[in-house]
């Protein structure tokens, strides 16, 4: 049922991210566990409320303080190139830099992932997040840090995957030494100003890197 004026009602929420699912699938993300995944967050509580309706277009939304949520496409493409050709298995630690609303952040929690943590520099969106990671119960195995993630948290490293939804202009070295032999980095890089997707692995005799396709972040702020 679907409520005329006064927005969507749940069922309406659950039909259109059934059907962002099936967009999903159409546009080649093939791996069930990220389709189901997208499948179960409810994306409509990560937006703000005026926006909810737009929350399963494959469109990327403004969060407030000049950030935006990635498109659905984007969040299972990242997702999917983290993990790929590799099982996603739960004992993994994974670090996302940029949590803005924490949406990600969901997906990698609904994938059952034991220890993820996530890293925003804005305290508001940070609190925002932890609000809205709590309101759908996934906050329980995410540790929210708010701080620079150009430094990552060298406290916690190794990590096996880490993903960065900010794009940077050039590869943060402290992210590359927080890698651990065999993980995988996916991140956005800021090429003159055209933004690639890159994906770099980091095995014992050093780093392989390959080049994705083209695509849209906000900056990473580098203060360092
Ligand atoms: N993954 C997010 C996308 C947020 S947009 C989501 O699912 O909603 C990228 C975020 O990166 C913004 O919130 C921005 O504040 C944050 N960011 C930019 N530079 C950063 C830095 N150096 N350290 C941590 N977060 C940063």
């Amino acid at each position: 049922m679907i409520r005329v004026g006064q927005g969507v009602s749940w069922t309406g929420f659950e039909l259109r991210r059934a059907r962002m699912v099936a967009r999903l699938r159409q546009m080649g993300i093939t791996r069930e566990e990220i389709l189901d995944a997208m499948g179960t967050v409810p994306r409509h509580l990560f937006v703000e409320e005026a926006l909810r309706s737009r929350a399963y277009d494959d469109m990327s939304l403004p969060l407030g303080l000049g950030q935006t949520i990635s498109q659905p496409y984007t969040v299972a493409v990242m997702t999917q190139l983290l993990f790929a050709k590799r099982p996603i298995k739960t004992d993994q630690r994974i670090l996302e830099i940029g949590t803005g609303c924490g949406y990600q952040t969901a997906i990698l929690q609904a994938l059952k992932i034991r220890e993820i943590y996530s890293v925003e520099r804005l305290h508001a969106l940070h609190e925002r997040a932890k609000q809205n990671l709590r309101a759908v119960r996934l906050l329980a195995q995410v540790r929210l840090v708010c701080g620079d993630g150009y430094l990552g948290l060298p406290q916690q490293a190794p990590f096996d995957g880490i993903m960065l939804t900010a794009a940077p202009k050039e590869v943060p070295l402290p992210l590359l030494q927080q890698l651990a032999i065999g993980g995988r980095m996916v991140l956005p890089l800021d090429e003159g100003g055209v933004q690639f997707l890159w994906v770099i692995d980091k095995t014992a005799e050093g780093f392989q890197e390959t080049c994705v396709q083209q695509t849209l972040f906000v900056p990473l702020v580098n203060d360092n």
